[in-house]
């Protein structure tokens, strides 16, 4: 089976569609991604199952928990080789999404990925993220900032929170220690700003855990 038909077959029973322009985007990333690979150390996941499912999925459940309306800004922060962030791109052509990262050869692989793709709705941002969360063209700027495999939620809140609008949310996509990371995140979050709103556990096929903390953000950092 190819890399979107594993997608498929296994998308629908977490009531996710995978309409044809997706399919088709999809499909070129998952191939450009394996030659990127070969040439940069971008991703460990390189099987077709590894990352229609790891990859593609686990990003794709972040649709169930956050509404991603037209017009909207998303910034996916430490992206590496564009996740969760270029599949939020590709899935919500009208959101427009900042690709931030620290390592200026990923950026290169996402901004060529995202290009090959047909992709339009990304800005590609080369900066850490505790620089960039201070500049005032990022700095509360965003309705949505993602993170996912970057750092511990104590230190994301203080990566990601910057970016985020009173009213919006951050939302880290965490194996399962979610729990034992918030209980260690009370003091950032009362000095960000944020507050946690909803921990919404699942079961990638296979078995492994995840969780998407979704953190409000309640007054000004
Ligand atoms: N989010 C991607 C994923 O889930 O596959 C990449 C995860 S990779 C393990 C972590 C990425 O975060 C790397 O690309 C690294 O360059 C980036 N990163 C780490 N600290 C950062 C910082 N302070 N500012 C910006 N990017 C950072």
């Amino acid at each position: 089976m190819s890399i979107i038909d594993i997608l498929k077959a296994n998308a629908s029973d977490y009531g996710i569609e995978i309409n044809q322009d997706l399919a088709e985007k999809l499909e070129i990333y998952g191939k450009l991604l394996k030659e990127w690979n070969d040439k940069i150390n971008l991703t460990a996941i390189k099987d077709d199952e590894g990352i229609a499912v790891k990859h593609f999925l686990d990003c794709l459940l972040v649709s169930k928990v956050a509404d991603f309306k037209d017009g909207m800004k998303v910034i996916d922060v430490g992206t590496g080789a564009g996740f969760p962030g270029l599949v939020i791109a590709t899935a919500y052509p009208n959101v427009n999404v900042t690709l931030l990262d620290s390592t200026g050869k990923k950026l290169k692989a996402v901004e060529n990925m995202a290009e090959e793709m047909g992709v339009k709705n990304v800005k590609i941002v080369h900066a850490r993220a505790e620089d960039a969360g201070k500049n005032s063209e990022f700095r509360e700027k965003y309705d949505f900032a993602t993170a996912r495999a970057v750092a511990e939620l104590r230190v994301l809140l203080e990566y990601t929170l910057p970016f985020v609008k009173v009213g919006g949310s951050f939302l880290s996509l965490k194996a399962a220690t979610a729990k034992e990371e918030i209980d260690g995140a009370g003091n950032s979050l009362k000095t960000l700003g944020g507050k946690i709103d909803s921990i919404n556990d699942f079961t990638l096929p296979g078995g492994d855990k995840r969780a998407i903390i979704n953190v409000k953000k309640i007054s000004q950092t």
